[in-house]
């Protein structure tokens, strides 16, 4: 029989309402590591579509890839990973996936990642 893995114990839960496309979070965790070029922990899409009502909508999606590790050598010594702290508009938090998974519902756009 297949040892289940563990169940992630962090995430990251990240609200794009105030998301303002800077791609400091990405350029953040290039420097943090030493990725390959193009390789990134995270990665800002930009979404745009037309409204029912002919508005133009444009979102910025800040996601994390499979190269996101959740920088353990920095929340293990109490510090915020580098996405997070240099982040101006404070989309995104590191912690407990429970204790972020509360946080929930309690306003629009948010989403909840969690490393496989
Ligand atoms: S948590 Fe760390 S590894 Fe993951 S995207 Fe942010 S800076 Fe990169
Ligand atoms: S999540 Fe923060 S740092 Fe990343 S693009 Fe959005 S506003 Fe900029």
């Amino acid at each position: 029989m297949d040892k289940k893995k563990p169940k992630p114990e962090f995430g990251l839960l990240i609200d794009y309402e105030y998301c303002t496309g800077c791609h400091t979070c990405e350029v953040a965790c290039a420097q943090e590591f030493t990725h390959k070029p193009g390789i990134r922990g995270i990665k800002v899409f930009e979404v745009e579509q037309t409204l029912p009502n002919g508005k133009e909508y444009l979102t910025y999606f800040p996601f994390p890839t499979e190269s996101c590790i959740l920088c353990p050598h920095l929340t293990k010594e109490g510090f915020e990973p580098a996405c997070v702290k240099h982040c101006m508009a404070a989309c995104m938090q590191f912690g407990r996936v429970e204790d972020l998974a509360k946080e929930i519902g309690r306003k629009p756009r948010m989403v909840l990642w969690v490393p496989r």
